[in-house]
């Protein structure tokens, strides 16, 4: 004989039922079927009861609800001329379960017993539909009441199986059955003087564990709408895998935990009994799903599964006057135990002086009252502090069997979640070492569900979530380079880069997901109104892990959020060089703040675009060397200016060129005056370790003051046009020596300077080509050959690809 148990999402539409029709089919053995009521029919009688309870007549809507979902069913499932028995039955049924609600609303109360009984009309229902249809359906089938075999006792305030009444009672009936398959509601039973009783939400796994142990059942199959139990909850971590074989204490172990697919008592009875539960999925019938047996063998694996369990309080009995004091953390126990509150999780110092306890959010405020109730002598004389609960918080397990023979775990997962800024409350090992868990905020859940599975499960996938904010040049370049890239890097460097969020200065889209890359300049046309700090604020609440947000835009007020980002966890990559060249505090605050959140904060950009000019002088320095001197063209720009420009041509078509081509700022004045190079070697002596404002930097400006003082591209450009032979002059004059021009930065002995020079034949600058940029690093372990970087420092496909190096950075952090 074999056990099948059907859930409320397998049995929650005619459609579904007819699937399980089609999967019981297949079955040649005897087999008893659990159903539980029709998915959520369970939740809508709690709530009518509520409402009937606090006499809101809303109720009736409830019922009605509920009474057009039953009858529906039988409509579409029975055939017209076998419906009007059924639908009778079930209308009769209907009456009985209004007439208990009407009678909760007139007196205003329901007592636990009137609660059970409501409760349990959703199997009552579902089972005798579903039977019915089964024997239509010419299955040789019948249908039981299992309130008329699980029988159930009160014991220390709760409703326990008895299970002695129990077996007999299922043993007789099953074994004498003459069908091929008997239908039974799971969750209802009834105590030993008749009244209706449920064995807990969830409870109708246990209805059929109980059958399967007392009959002796080759398999528990518990079908449900997920392919098995996972390494973690499917809904919240997409990458999660069903685990083909567990054993018993694991997924005890893990349903304790919160892996809702099985409900925790479930697997003691068939444990006993050695009977293997399949957990199977209704809506993909194929798939292997996971299989709990006494030994899995499974060597070599530790980590088996993460589970978590929300909606936890802390509750925390301390006081000098506890240690030393015997019977303190019995009594705490008792008191609880009492008040009828389950812990989920106890640790105790070491010092005996505090005792912190995980309970349900639900007890807490009862948890408070018994407590410092209790302990009332104690706390009046300042023995024992009032206990103050911490709310909102989860437990996070870590569960396996083989975890007790490997050392590292526990490291592996505070690590993990201290690099994802989760932060930790409670720690707690237990003593058979087949789970570590530990309590933290619940708005981390999510994140810190996905973090421990890539680390325990993903083979070192690590996913890293963009959220991009400008897409012009540069930010389209970028976002073409990761679509073309993300294959290669999950492959290679087992880097998922997902982009989130996208905004532009118009619109701003989301997509939790991962927004398409083929089609997102479509999706952000269609976007909500941009907004900054409504897109940060969506950034912080996802709460993803591995955050970047990415600035491809030159704006001030997008680099005044980077404060935000960093302050919350989430790491900054830039090409925007506002912030690192504003003002030393604002710049050494962000630096600040990336060390103290672990939120990188790269703008290997800002200096020569994708050259690796920056990341090599932090090695320099890390690695103990000095920066003596520093000696660079840094403008691509403005090279790309002075390569060009002779007296072939004219001065303003070479910048206008420069503008088109991508090689200056949108606003060509910042290169050609020098404050854009004035910011890189700013940057680059702040980096090198000098406290530097870019007012303390020389800048002998080639342009004429008319030039500087335009305040817009029309008026800038009619200025150099203007000036033309003075442009002439200065071309004339260095081709006369057989020099060349170079817009040079320098940096020694703390002070900066930029400005034009006219560099001779030989010189490390002279053949400096197109927008290239070069830097010669003049150190201590490099005095006289100087350490040089030299290549194209300018142009957004460059530019793009430095940004793209820096997210790598990130990932191999
Ligand atoms: P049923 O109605 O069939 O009893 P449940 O809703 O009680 O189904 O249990 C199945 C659900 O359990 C899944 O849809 C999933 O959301 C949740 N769940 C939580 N943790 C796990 C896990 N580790 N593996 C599989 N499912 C899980
Ligand atoms: N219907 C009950 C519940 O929703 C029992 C079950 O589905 O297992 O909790
Ligand atoms: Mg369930």
């Amino acid at each position: 004989m074999k056990v099948l148990k059907f859930g409320g999402s397998s049995v929650a539409s005619p459609e579904n039922i007819i699937k399980i029709k089609n999967i019981i089919s297949a079955y040649d053995d005897d087999i008893i079927i659990v159903v539980s009521a029709f998915g959520g029919v369970t939740d809508d009688l709690i709530t009518a009861g509520t409402l009937a309870e606090n006499q809101d007549s809303s109720y009736k809507k409830i019922l009605h609800k509920i009474e057009i979902r039953h009858l529906e069913t039988i409509k579409s499932l029975i055939p017209i001329g076998g419906q009007s028995k059924v639908l009778s039955t079930v209308k009769g049924e209907l009456n009985a379960l209004e007439t208990l609600l009407d009678g909760a609303f007139s007196i205003g109360e329901i007592t636990p017993k009137l609660s059970d009984k409501i409760v349990s009309y959703g199997e009552l229902l579902s089972s005798f539909i579903i039977s019915e249809y089964f024997v239509i359906s010419n299955l040789d089938c019948v249908y039981k009441d299992s309130r008329e075999l699980i029988i159930t006792t009160i014991t220390n305030n709760r409703t326990t199986v008895n299970l002695e009444k129990t077996n007999a009672n299922c043993f007789s009936y099953f074994k004498n059955s003459s069908h091929q398959i008997v239908v039974c509601p799971g969750f209802i039973s009834r105590s030993a003087d008749g009244e209706a009783t449920t064995l807990g939400r969830g409870g109708s796994d246990y209805t059929a564990a109980l059958y399967a142990a007392t009959i002796d059942a080759k398999i528990l199959e518990i079908w449900t709408d997920v392919s098995g139990m996972y390494t973690a909850n499917p809904k919240l971590v997409k990458q999660a895998m069903p685990i083909a074989h567990i054993s018993y204490e694991e997924a005890m172990e893990l349903s304790h935990f919160g892996a809702k697919v099985l409900y925790p008592p479930t697997i003691q009875p068939v444990l006993s009994k050695g009977i293997s539960i399949v957990i199977k999925n209704t809506f993909s019938p194929e798939d292997v799903g996971t299989l709990i047996t006494k030994s899995t063998n499974e060597k070599g694996k530790t980590v088996r599964g993460i589970s978590h369990i929300g909606n936890i309080s802390l509750l925390s009995l301390e006081g000098p006057g506890m240690v030393g004091i015997p019977g303190i953390s019995k009594q705490f126990f008792e008191v609880l135990s009492q008040a009828n509150i389950s812990v989920v999780l106890i640790t105790q110092a070491s010092s005996e002086h505090s005792i912190c306890v995980g309970i349900s959010a639900d007890d807490v405020a009862k948890a408070v009252t018994v407590v410092n109730e209790a302990f009332t002598f104690q706390i009046d004389r300042g023995r024992i502090k009032k206990v103050v609960p911490e709310n909102n918080l989860a437990i996070v397990a870590l569960v396996g069997d083989n975890m007790k023979n490997h050392q590292g775990l526990s490291g592996k997962m505070f690590s993990t979640l201290g690099k994802n800024n989760v932060n930790i409350r409670v720690i707690a090992q237990g003593a058979s070492e087949r789970n570590i868990s530990c309590v933290i905020d619940e708005k981390d859940v999510k994140k810190a569900l996905n973090a421990l599975h890539e680390e325990f499960f993903e083979e070192n996938v690590k996913q890293l979530n963009l959220f991009v904010m400008g897409v012009g040049n540069v930010g389209a370049k970028f976002l073409n380079q990761i679509r073309q890239q993300k294959n290669y890097l999950k492959e290679n460097l087992k880097l998922n880069l997902r982009v989130i969020g996208i905004s532009n200065s118009r619109t701003m889209i989301f997509d939790e997901g991962g927004i398409t890359l083929k089609t997102w300049e479509a999706a952000l046309a269609n976007g909500t109104k941009a907004d900054k700090s409504e897109f940060f604020e969506k950034v912080n609440q996802l709460n993803f892990r591995n955050s970047i947000f990415v600035d491809n835009t030159a704006s001030d007020a997008v680099a005044s959020t980077y404060n935000n980002y960093l302050g919350n966890s989430i790491s900054v990559v830039t090409c925007n060089k506002i912030a690192c060249s504003s003002q030393y505090e604002n710049y050494s605050e962000l630096k600040e703040l990336a060390r103290t959140y672990n939120a990188p904060f790269l703008f290997e950009t800002n200096v020569g675009a994708g050259l690796p000019i920056i990341d090599t002088l932090k090695h320099l320095i890390a690695s103990g060397d000095k920066i003596l001197k520093i000696q660079a063209v840094l403008s691509g720009s403005l090279n790309f200016v002075f390569n060009n420009f002779n007296d072939k041509t004219t001065f303003h078509d070479v910048v206008k060129q420069a503008q088109e081509e991508g090689y200056t700022e949108p606003d060509p004045k910042i290169d050609l005056s020098g404050v854009d190079v004035m910011r890189k070697i700013l940057i680059l002596a702040r980096e090198s370790g000098n406290q530097l404002e870019i007012s303390d930097i020389k800048n002998d400006s080639f342009l004429p003051q008319e030039s500087l003082d335009t305040d817009n591209n029309v008026d800038f450009f009619a200025s150099i046009k203007k000036y033309e032979t003075s442009f002439q002059d200065m071309y004339a004059k260095a081709a006369n020596k057989d020099a060349k021009l170079k817009y040079v930065a320098q940096f020694e002995n703390g002070q900066a300077s930029v400005g034009l020079q006219e560099i001779p034949k030989g010189h490390d600058f002279y053949n400096l080509e197109g927008s290239d940029n070069i830097v010669l690093f003049y150190t201590e372990r490099y005095p006289d050959q100087p350490m040089i970087i030299k290549g194209a420092g300018a142009g957004a496909d460059v530019t793009a690809s430095g940004i793209f190096a820096d997210i790598i950075r990130i990932g191999n952090f």
